[in-house]
Parts: structure tokens; sequence; C-alpha cells
């Protein structure tokens, strides 16, 4: 069996080496000289999804984290996780997983960008995965693709140093516009970033989220893209060709994340294949069951963007409720729902419920809105 897959950003790569282990000949295509650039990624991810990247992410580890500390409006509280959060150098990633593929035997065509699959099709694959990124136009031609909300993105390095143990994202429309900032602190530098739902936001927002953390240095490396949170409608098959990554939406609503729904997808679909099942079955079933997970913080995660007052009530009531005491520690940082879901069986979530009842009901109402939503989704 033998497919194409084009694009080697993450999720190219990833699905490319899974697919090799499976034993697929595998031939890559990339329109750039080399692969990791352009940089766009924070690269933060949990040890669970650094596992399922496998060996070549535990050599680009940059620094753990215990825990995550999330602020909005003064209000703060530090959730530990159950794994340390890992920061990646996402650019050696990248040349590292191309690097595994091509040595495990794949076939890598650098400076080939893909116009039509007209031109590969002669070399008869059984199956073409298209990974070409939020800004590739190859997905659409073949009616593939995702409507959803996008944010603008941008992170910031200053070379000064932060050895602290955990970082920190502020819910505010101060520092960001609908969506979150954070503080990456990496011992001989550390990130600032910031996402916008509005792009004439971004650059006002940054400014601010630079002033909160009170740093009066020059950056010294500034990049950037488009963060996809919330999907609405996907499209991923179309006969053999299947869309892969941030073209069909494959990130986290609340974070924006994409390496850990990619792995897991390139993991699943390498489990699936090892029984027996058709490559492109085995891909479209994983993705789809991927996706439903992620559907599941959809519309919560919007609420939470776009008010985040009620982030800082959330906290609030958190501290007055003990209701960190029953989570701190046994949370993964990637699986959304499984938080909140820890969060509603902990035994004081009575008082939360209760408290937040007394405070503020119509907040309440709404959250119950969203999360009934994204569990009928
Ligand atoms: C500011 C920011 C911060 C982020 N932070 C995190 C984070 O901390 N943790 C996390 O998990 N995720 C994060 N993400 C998301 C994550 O970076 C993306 O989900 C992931 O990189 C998407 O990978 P991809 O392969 O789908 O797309 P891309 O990385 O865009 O790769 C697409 C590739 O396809 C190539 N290509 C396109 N068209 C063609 C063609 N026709 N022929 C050949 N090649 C083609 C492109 O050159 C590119 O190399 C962040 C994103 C942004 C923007």
């Amino acid at each position: 069996m033998k497919v194409a897959v084009i694009g080697a950003g993450f999720a190219g790569l990833i699905i490319s080496n899974y697919m090799l282990m499976a034993n697929i000949d595998v031939d890559l295509y990339e329109e750039h000289s080399k692969v990791g650039i352009p940089e766009h990624c924070t690269g933060i991810v949990s040890s669970l999804t650094s596992k399922l990247i496998g060996d070549v992410s535990k050599k680009n580890i940059i620094k753990k984290y215990d825990g995550i500390k999330i602020n909005s409006y003064e209000n703060s509280v530090k959730l530990y996780t159950k794994d340390p959060i890992i920061k990646l150098d996402r650019v050696k990633l990248e040349v590292d997983l191309l690097n595994n593929f091509i040595d495990k035997g794949g076939r890598v065509f650098l400076k080939s960008r893909i116009y039509n699959l007209d031109e590969i099709n002669k070399k008869n694959y059984d199956g073409i995965i298209i990974s070409d990124g939020i800004n590739g136009s190859l997905h659409k031609k073949y009616n593939l693709g995702f409507s959803g909300r996008l944010i603008y993105g941008i992170n910031q390095e200053f070379c000064i140093d932060d050895y602290k143990n955990d970082f920190d994202v502020t819910f505010d429309n101060i520092t960001s516009h609908n969506f979150f900032s954070w503080y990456v602190p990496l011992g001989n530098k550390l990130i600032i970033g910031t996402g916008a739902e509005d792009p004439k936001r971004l650059i006002i927002a940054q400014q601010n989220a630079i002033k909160y953390f009170n740093i009066k240095s020059k950056p010294c490396n500034t990049y950037g893209g488009m963060i996809i949170s919330g999907i609405n409608k996907v499209n991923v098959r179309n006969n053999k060709i299947i869309a892969l990554g941030d073209n069909i939406g494959l990130t986290k609503p609340l974070t924006g994340g994409g390496l850990f729904p990619n792995s897991l997808a390139a993991y699943l679909t390498y489990s699936l294949i090892n029984k027996g099942f058709d490559i492109l079955d085995s891909l479209e079933l994983s993705i789809n069951y991927v996706l439903r997970i992620l559907k599941k913080t959809n519309n919560l995660s919007i609420y939470l963007h776009r008010n985040p007052e009620i982030v800082r009530e959330i906290i609030d009531i958190s501290k007055k409720s003990n209701i960190l005491e029953g989570i701190n520690g046994k949370i993964d940082y990637d699986l959304h729902n499984d938080i909140i879901s820890k969060t509603l069986k902990n035994k004081n979530s009575y008082k939360f419920l209760f408290n937040f009842m007394i405070n503020n009901p119509k907040a309440l109402f709404a959250l119950g809105d969203n999360l009934l939503k994204d569990f009928l989704s």
C-alpha cells in the first residue's frame, strides 16, 4: 500500500511517521525547502501528547512545568496537572520528525508545491492525505475543510531569565481579545503571546500583555499565525483523499492546541491499521473520533473566551468551595472534557454550584446551557 502526504507541518509529519510504522509506503511532499518554518507555534503539550509523538519528542523538551496559573482580572489560581506540562522546541521537533521519517525509509519531496492532485495521481497512490494547514488552498479544491472560529495569534520571545515552574494564561479582554494571553518562562528566555478574534485588537492586546507582565526590554523573536478555536461543520474525506490537521480544525477549542489531536488521530490510525482495518477507513474513523472529543468543549470554550469575567468568577468560587483540592494533581493538560467531569464529580462540587447560584445565577445557567449543547453535540 502506498500513500501520499501533502504538507510537512506537524500533522503531515506525525501521520507520515505513524504510517511508516504500520508498514505503509509514504511519499511526503512539502512546498518549502525546510520543515519547521514559518515558525508559529508556542509548543506547549501534555506529557501524554509527548508520549504519543514518541522518542523524537523527548529529545526536544525545553522545559517541564508542574501546572498552570490561570489569571483573570487580578484574580488567579494555580492548577497542578497529573503529569508535567511540556514546552517543546517546535522547529527542531519538525526537523527531527522529518529525519526520523527519512531514516525509517520514507521518501520526501521538498520544494514540491502540489497545485493539483493530477500531478501525483500517476503514481497510483492508494490514498492521499492533504495536511496543507489553515492557509493551504489544496484541500479546498477537493471540498475538504471546516467552518469555524479563527483567532489571530502572536508569540514574542524576550531574552530575560525566568526559571519559574509554571506558566500563566490570562483571560481578561485587555491582554487578549475574546481569547487569552500567555506567559511561558523558559529559563534563559520567556515567551509572551496572545490571541485576538479581531485582528485590529491583536497588537494592542500584545502590548498590554507585555505591560501586564512588566517586561521593559525589546523582543528577540516574533512569530505567529492563525489559531483555530471552535469548529462547526467539517468535511474530512472525499473518496481516497483525506484532510488532516489545521485544515479541518483539528485543534482543542479552548487553547487552539493542535499537537494533541493530530498525534492522537495518528496513533489511533496506526492501531486500527495494525488490527487489519483499511488505511483510509482507519484514518477517517480516527479523525472523526478525535473531532467528537474536541466538540465536547466547543461551546463552553467560546463562551469563556468571550466572557472572561466569568472565568474570574469561576476562579473565585473554586477557591471558596475548595473544589481544587479534589482535582489538583489529577488532571491532564490536554483532556479538557475530563477536567470538566472531574470538577463536577468532585465532592465539593455542590458547594461550587451553590456558591455560583447565589453569586451569579445567570452565568451559571449560561455555563450549563453551553455544557449541555457540547454534551449533546
Ligand atoms: C500562535 C500559535 C500558537 C500555538 N500554540 C500551540 C501550542 O502551544 N500547542 C499546540 O499543541 N498547538 C499550538 N498551536 C497550533 C499548532 O501549531 C497547529 O495546530 C499545528 O502546527 C498545525 O499543523 P498542520 O500541519 O496542520 O499545519 P501547518 O503547520 O500549517 O503545515 C502545513 C504545511 O503544508 C505545507 N503546504 C501547504 N500547501 C502545500 C501544497 N500545496 N503543497 C505542498 N506543501 C504544502 C506548508 O508549507 C506547511 O509546511 C499554535 C498555533 C499558533 C498559530
